[in-house]
């Protein structure tokens, strides 16, 4: 094992003009340069123009006039078919992209690999899987006949037309083509907007798309600022779905204009999700399900969970454990093939985790382990373990996004079965123990879009994700996509 060297391919794209990718064709357009940075150095490595009102014009008219012409009258299977050769050019540039990402994220280059591209390929290929299998049904309708006359019902599935998917930056290239592959296999064409701090890998993408045969205007790239670019492309005439990942208040904000505007949108928002393990479980078993639940990616998934209930009679030994475990995660170069930690993935959210931290202990949460940031550049910051004071403590109810975990004791399951559910969020929650029984009955109760037992955060295509309360609405891949990026026309006949 040894550290990566940039490919040329990498560095050489590094070095480009960048900016947006509209009707086929990539162009920087004239808007201010952005710098790109590596989260790992803290230094830029590229730049790329802000697009503004032109471009998303340019994008949108594009993608309508895609709408409008060949997309909507191609066959399903061609559709499919072009979704896999993108997933074929993916898995043949995979190296290629999963160092940018590392660059531009932070991200390990073994969770770039292994779970960025590897889980983009697998979603590609499962989403061009249901080419032919999106349908309507046939219906026994009763209309009474006076003449001998018949009726026959059906409904079809229609694509709505241009879908516009606003992007996080935790995951660049997966969550878009969770989006793009679901509006592309419908029928739909797109205009994806990526977050302003990793702008760079769908560009990449948009293009090896271009090269499989992706007809222009299918698939568009718009970078820049999200205030800006976001009511533009939300208000859109155009613009007939919205799919936003992101934090909850910025979808609470696309979800108003989505409704002023009576166009369906898909919120798949944060999460303080909870893990509850149980008290037949081990020390070990434990601190095993913690390190899986909250740290993997330096806590930046939205799914992991931040807020951790453990039994009053282990708690300690729980967390003796876990600070022994997480100081052998040290910084390290992300491109190094055994990086144990990597930074986080840009500057104002090292500084919001950091804030929140602090404001932790000025509230009496007790900093058991790590925080703090490590000698050296980069936005690194040593994994940290919280005992809070209460289950209302802040650092169990607000969302950190990053290597932060909040333990609680609990002396009854009821308990902090309550816990779990007294949150605005709903996205996930694990339970952990050796009882199935309990852990199912559980998970009946637990308020979430996603309960996992005896694992956390692990994805699957066929397993639709989305969030319940403040964490959002809409599914995720599984058949469930097929709701949200179609619309259900009846047709009714006399026969
Ligand atoms: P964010 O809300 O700051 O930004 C998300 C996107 O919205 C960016 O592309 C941004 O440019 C854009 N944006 C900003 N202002 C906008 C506006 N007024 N109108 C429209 N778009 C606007 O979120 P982030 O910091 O990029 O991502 C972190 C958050 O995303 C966390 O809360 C995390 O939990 C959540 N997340 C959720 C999921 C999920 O599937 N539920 C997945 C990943 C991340």
């Amino acid at each position: 094992m040894g550290s990566t060297t940039l490919l040329t391919a990498v560095s050489d794209f590094l070095r480009r003009e960048h900016g947006h990718f509209i009707n086929g064709q990539c162009s920087s357009g004239s808007g201010t340069r952005r710098p790109v940075i590596d989260p790992a150095s803290a230094r830029r490595i590229a730049e790329v123009h802000d697009g503004g009102a032109a471009e998303v014009a340019a994008a949108m008219a594009a993608a309508q006039a895609a709408f409008n012409g060949e997309w909507a009258a191609t066959p399903t299977l061609v559709r499919g078919n072009l979704l896999l050769k993108l997933a074929a050019a993916l898995g043949a540039h995979r190296e290629e992209l999963a160092q940018l990402e590392t660059v531009c994220t932070g991200k390990t280059i073994a969770l770039s690999r292994g779970l960025e591209l590897d889980q983009s390929v697998a979603f590609l290929r499962y989403f061009a899987g249901w080419a032919g299998k999106i349908s309507g049904e046939t219906l026994d309708v009763s209309i009474p006949s006076f003449a001998g006359e018949k009726y026959r019902a059906f409904t079809v599935r229609e694509p709505l037309g241009v879908v516009v998917g606003i992007l996080p930056w935790n995951f660049s290239i997966m969550i878009a083509l969770w989006k793009c592959a679901a509006a592309l296999i419908c029928g739909n064409t797109v205009v994806l907007k990526p977050s302003e701090f990793t702008p760079l890998t769908l560009l990449r993408v948009a293009e090896l798309a271009q090269e499989v045969g992706f007809p222009p205007g299918i698939l568009n790239v718009i970078n820049g600022d999200g205030k800006t670019l976001g009511p533009l492309l939300v208000n859109h005439p155009a613009c007939a779905k919205v799919s936003f990942t992101g934090s909850m208040t910025t979808g609470r904000s696309v979800g108003n204009a989505c409704s002023a505007r009576g166009i369906p949108v898909t919120l798949e928002l944060g999460g303080k999700n909870a893990a509850l393990f149980l008290d037949d479980l081990s020390v070990e078993e434990m601190v095993a399900g913690i390190l899986e639940a909250g740290y993997v990616n330096q806590g930046q998934i939205c799914a992991s969970a931040e807020r951790f209930y453990l039994p009053a009679g282990k708690i300690d030994a729980v967390l003796q454990l876990l600070s022994q475990r997480l100081a052998t995660f040290t910084p390290a170069s992300p491109l190094d093939d055994d990086c144990p930690l990597g930074p986080l993935a840009n500057a104002p959210h090292l500084e919001k985790v950091q804030g929140l931290i602090a404001a932790a202990q000025r509230d009496g949460d007790r900093l058991i382990c790590g925080g703090t940031r490590p000698a050296g550049e980069g936005y690194y910051l040593l994994p940290a373990a919280i005992a809070a004071r209460s289950a209302d403590s802040a650092i169990m109810q607000q969302e950190t996004f990053g290597p932060v975990g909040a333990f609680l004791a609990w002396q009854q399951e009821e308990q902090a079965l309550q816990w779990i559910n007294d949150s605005p969020y709903g996205l996930s929650a694990s339970v952990w123990t050796h009882d199935l029984s309990k852990a199912l009955r559980y998970s009946e109760r637990i308020q979430a879009g996603t309960v996992w037992i005896n694992m956390h955060t692990f994805l699957d295509p066929a397993l639709p994700f989305g969030g319940i309360k403040g964490s959002g609405n809409g599914r995720e891949f599984g058949s469930a996509f097929i709701n949200d990026y179609t619309r259900l026309k009846s047709v009714m006949m006399r026969y």
